[in-house]
């Protein structure tokens, strides 16, 4: 399906393109192609939605390929966590591939260039190798190595697949162009010698194919149209094209995108391996963390993810993002999606003296105001004792102070209007109790008391109380590149966690469910901790503030 309605991104101009040509028959297959040695982030979630979503748009498919070419890095868990994460974005891939099942072809490939007279096997060192380079500006210079016979080159290459050679000991080179410009062409490697255990293929191999003889060759082999990577492959292509044209294999082909890169973030997965292994935070999901499954934990949906890969676009040109957009995205889906319940979270005891003790009332409110029929409504109980936040009351408020103080009047949400009279201290002057009177004929949705106040505040039942553990998140790093810096770990915001051992929720937050976004009234947007909450010991994450704080603060500046 053409789409002509909105502007197209320019690798959407290049399929449509190659559709009108009938190039491969208007057949579109992407892949996503993770190594598994991390857990998703952010970044490679921009990237599954450009992949995925390109396909869903041209009626195509995508594989998810697992380039597992790297044996001491990889893991299973990875491999899981990786196609958990991807699901849960809401994609479904056509096939799950493996860079290592095509291990035997690739073999046969690179058979099948020395026997072209354009590989060779090389006994120099990698630092030999480094040197006889060149640079840029200069030509290369031939190993002793470079004029192997055919034949002597595939006795040692076998040998190198039988195991007759030490790690380092020999590598397999393509022979192409030792003064060629680019680097990438400059007789490349294609195998090296290693071994180790593959988390798939056991002791079976002990070389293993670079990415640029990797990468392309599966791409081909899966007859994959359109290749999308990051920018920092463009010196790659020409050597991806070679390859496939000298093997004559099908002619997938490699485009480039800019990367995303946010601020207050680092996304390469060996940062974040650190931050996991020295423990800086709790693990790859921490709710602190850029990975998917870290923003699940955090409460962030699938949806507002993907919006967000939408939003930035598809660029040419490397840029940073703003983090408050990911911030915007998700506080926009929770606005509608989320049920309100009501939470405080820094108590002081409300008592109202006009209200019989040991009575309670059943009150309703919606679930969501945002929605048509507010999707139901749960009942909340009411009583003459409450939790408010200490911070609705003042002794001596300022002009505008639109909440509690001796003499002022709130209405309490869902509930009555109350006036203030008086609050109670201990001995050292904190107080210990605010005590009200409440207008009985106020109550919400049949007030005729004719009394209009300023302010509405939250509140939830002393006796009816649950009490739950909250942790309010922030940035977890205090500058905006943290990648630039010398040590990124000492930018580590110190107040990226605060946890509150014991706030009061609304006795319905116990049916709480993982997954679901709560916005706790007047508090920010939070959803339960589906890691370590229990029936006995809830606990919820914030996943985000009801408005962006740091906007103010820089506005401030
Ligand atoms: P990292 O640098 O974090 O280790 P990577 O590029 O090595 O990432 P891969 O597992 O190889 O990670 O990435 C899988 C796919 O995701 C690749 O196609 C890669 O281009 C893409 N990708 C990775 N990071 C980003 C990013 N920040 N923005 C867009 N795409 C990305
Ligand atoms: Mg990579």
């Amino acid at each position: 399906m053409l789409n002509d309605e909105k502007s197209l991104n320019f690798i959407e101009e290049i399929i449509e393109e190659d559709i009108r040509n009938g190039k491969h028959g208007g057949r579109v297959l992407t892949r996503f192609p993770p190594e598994p040695n991390g857990y998703l982030h952010i970044g490679h979630a921009k990237s599954i939605v450009l992949n995925f979503g390109l396909a869903q748009k041209y009626m195509g498919k995508t594989n998810l390929r697992f380039d597992d070419t790297n044996p001491v890095t990889e893991e299973t868990e990875y491999v899981e966590s990786i196609k958990n994460d991807i699901k849960w974005l809401g994609f479904q891939w056509a096939e799950e591939l493996y860079t290592s099942d095509y291990f035997e072809t690739l073999y046969g490939y690179a058979v099948k260039l020395i026997k072209k007279g354009l590989a060779y096997v090389d006994d120099s060192s990698s630092e030999e190798i480094a040197a006889s380079k060149g640079t840029p500006t200069e030509p290369g210079k031939p190993t002793p190595y470079r004029d192997r016979s055919v034949e002597e080159n595939l006795r040692l290459f076998a040998e190198m697949r039988e195991g007759k050679y030490p790690d380092g000991a020999k590598v397999l080179r393509a022979k192409i162009d030792l003064a060629n410009p680019n680097m990438h062409l400059r007789d490349p490697l294609l195998y090296r010698i290693k071994h180790a255990h593959h988390h798939r293929t056991g002791n079976k191999w002990c070389i293993y194919p670079m990415y640029d003889f990797a990468h392309g060759q599966s791409d081909s082999i899966e007859n994959i149209t359109h290749s999308i990577c990051t920018l920092e492959f463009i010196p790659h292509r020409p050597l991806y094209d070679w390859l496939i044209e000298q093997l004559e294999i099908f002619p997938s082909k490699q485009y480039e995108f800019a990367r995303l890169n946010l601020n207050y973030t680092v996304m390469s997965k060996r940062k974040l391996l650190q931050l996991v292994n020295e423990k800086y935070v709790d693990g790859w999901d921490d709710p602190r963390m850029p990975t998917i499954s870290g923003l699940r934990r955090r409460g962030y949906t699938p949806a507002s993810i993907r919006n967000f890969c939408e939003r930035i676009g598809v660029a040419k040109r490397e840029n940073i993002i703003d983090v408050g957009l990911l911030e915007f995205c998700i506080r926009e889906d929770l606005n509608q999606t989320a049920w309100r319940r009501m939470a405080v979270l820094d108590p002081v005891k409300l008592v109202i003296t006009n209200y019989p003790a040991g009575k309670t009332e059943t009150l309703i409110g919606e679930n969501n105001p945002e929605v048509e029929g507010g999707e139901g409504e749960r009942s909340i109980p009411f009583s003459n004792e409450l939790w408010i936040e200490r911070e609705d009351f003042m002794e001596n408020p300022p002009k505008k102070f639109f909440r509690l103080a001796p003499g002022l009047m709130v209405r309490l949400k869902h509930a009555y209007i109350i006036k203030c009279d008086e609050a109670v201290k201990d001995s050292e002057g904190n107080i210990t109790e605010i005590r009200c009177t409440y207008l009985p004929e106020s109550k919400s949705g049949e007030d005729t008391s004719g009394i209009k106040v300023k302010g509405t505040i939250h509140w939830v039942s002393v006796p009816h109380a649950k009490t739950a553990e909250v942790r309010l998140y922030d940035r977890l790093f205090n500058v905006e590149n943290p990648a630039a810096e010398e040590n990124f770990k000492l930018t580590i915001n110190p107040e990226s966690l605060q946890i509150i051992e014991k706030a009061y929720a609304e006795p319905d937050l116990l049916n709480a469910v993982p997954g679901k976004g709560y916005q706790f009234i007047r508090k920010g947007y939070f959803t339960l901790d589906d890691q370590q909450s229990t029936p006995d010991h809830l606990v919820f994450n914030r996943t985000v503030t009801l408005r962006d704080t740091w906007v103010k603060e820089m506005n401030r500046e």
